[in-house]
C-alpha cells in the first residue's frame, strides 16, 4: 500500500491510498485499502490516518477510523498509532505475528505526525518545512 496524508497551508487535510493487495490473495478478496475507515480515513476537523500491511487485521479494528477517533479524544498521532497496533496484538505473542506486518501513519491538524508498526522496517517519507526525509517508524516486535 502507498498511503498519503497531507495538510496544506490553509490547514486543510486530505488523504489517498493505493494498493496491489496481498500476494496470492483469493480471487475476489477486498482488502482494507478501498474501505474508508480501514485503510484510510481523514476528518478535516481532527486529522488523517492510513495503513499498510495485512488488511484483515486493519479491517477487524477499523484501524484508520480508530486512529482519527483516538486523536479526536486527545491522543497524539504517535500515541494513537501505538494504541491501534495494541488493539491488533492484544492477547497475542510476538511469535503469533512473526510473519505479519501492519504499519500505521497518522497526522493531526497541528501537523504533528506519528507512525508505528508491528515489525521493524516501516519507513515513510515526510515533507515538512520545505524538506524531505525518510523516517523509520518505531515498532512493537522488539
Ligand atoms: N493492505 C493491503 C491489503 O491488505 C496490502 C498492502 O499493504 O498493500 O490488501
Amino acid at each position: 500500500t502507498i498511503g498519503m496524508l497531507t495538510l496544506d497551508a490553509k490547514g486543510d487535510m486530505a488523504g489517498a491510498c493505493t494498493t496491489s493487495g496481498m500476494a496470492y490473495k483469493l480471487h475476489g478478496r477486498v482488502g482494507d485499502s478501498p474501505i474508508i475507515g480501514a485503510g484510510l480515513y481523514v476528518d478535516n476537523e481532527v486529522g488523517g490516518a492510513c495503513a499498510t500491511g495485512v488488511g484483515e487485521f486493519v479491517m477487524r479494528t477499523l484501524g484508520s477510523f480508530l486512529l482519527v477517533e483516538l486523536m479526536r479524544q486527545g491522543r497524539s498521532p504517535q500515541q494513537a498509532c501505538e494504541e491501534a497496533i495494541g488493539r491488533i496484538v492484544k492477547g497475542k505473542t510476538k511469535a503469533d505475528f512473526k510473519d505479519f506486518q501492519v504499519g500505521y501513519l497518522a497526522v493531526n491538524k497541528k501537523g504533528e505526525y506519528g507512525a508505528y508498526s508491528i515489525q521493524k522496517g516501516f519507513n515513510f517519507a515526510l515533507w515538512q518545512d520545505g524538506q524531505n526525509r525518510v523516517v523509520e517508524a518505531d515498532y512493537w516486535m522488539k
